[in-house]
């Protein structure tokens, strides 16, 4: 047992799923609370102000885009997402309302655990700090502060928009970028429509940072959604 145990609350009225988070999450530290309606949700969340918020988002009585919106009237702690696998217009909504990740249903419990993990460090990183200045996965070195991004130690040239677009997933990595997103933090917010910049740039950037851009080790495509940097 850990002496600072994360507090997460569920808000999930599948017993199913209830059940199994109650068993697994204690067993790897973390402390849980649950809700089963997204008004429960919202009062447990100002009751307890958890670490971290797991949210299904077809509760019985709200949208879960809504409680997105009610938790984040106040609160700045993750909100990871569990949907269903068809709900990509919903999981964008939600990532968008500020949810910070989310999970597809059915879920292992090892890809749970790193989500809860990456956004759990993430949201510890203290506001104003350089933070990490280099990013190293496998062959890929992306360092902040000498703006120099490596593939086997050999110096690779990004273009200004490439090398934004990398730094962004970079200072996500581990999570899940929407396409509005990156659209907003690298072309800005004039252009958060223009869904097209984002494929481009992307395909540009595979093929100079990765050994097969059509089976991407690193650049990963969240379907219908955007993007996420591997972390491990
Ligand atoms: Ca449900």
């Amino acid at each position: 047992m850990t002496t600072h145990e994360a507090t997460v609350l569920l808000i999930e009225d599948e017993p199913e799923i209830r059940r199994f988070l109650r068993t697994t999450l204690p067993a790897h530290g973390y402390r849980l609370h649950e809700a089963a309606t997204g008004r429960q949700g919202v009062t447990e969340a100002k009751a307890r102000n958890p670490d971290l918020i797991l949210l299904d988002l077809g509760l019985p009585d709200q949208n879960g885009v809504e409680v997105i919106r009610q938790i984040r009237e106040w609160a700045t702690m993750p909100i990871i997402v569990l949907s269903a696998r068809d709900q990509e217009q919903v999981k964008v909504s939600a990532l968008d309302s500020g949810a910070d990740d989310f999970v597809t249903k059915p879920f292992g419990v090892n890809e749970l655990l790193a989500r809860i993990r990456t956004a759990l460090r993430h949201a510890a990183r203290p506001a104003g700090e350089p933070g990490e200045s280099a990013f190293t996965l496998g062959d890929l070195r992306v360092d902040l502060n000498r703006r120099q991004v490596l593939i086997a130690e050999k110096e690779i040239h990004l273009t200004p928009i490439e090398y934004k677009l990398l730094t962004t997933l970079v200072r996500y990595a581990g999570k899940v970028v929407t396409h509005r997103q990156l659209l907003k933090e690298v072309w800005g917010p004039l252009h958060v429509d223009e869904h097209h910049y984002v494929r481009v740039y992307m395909r540009q950037l595979r093929n100079k940072i990765e050994a097969n851009p059509a089976q991407p080790r690193y650049l990963l495509t969240e379907l219908g959604v955007g993007y996420r940097l591997k972390t491990e």
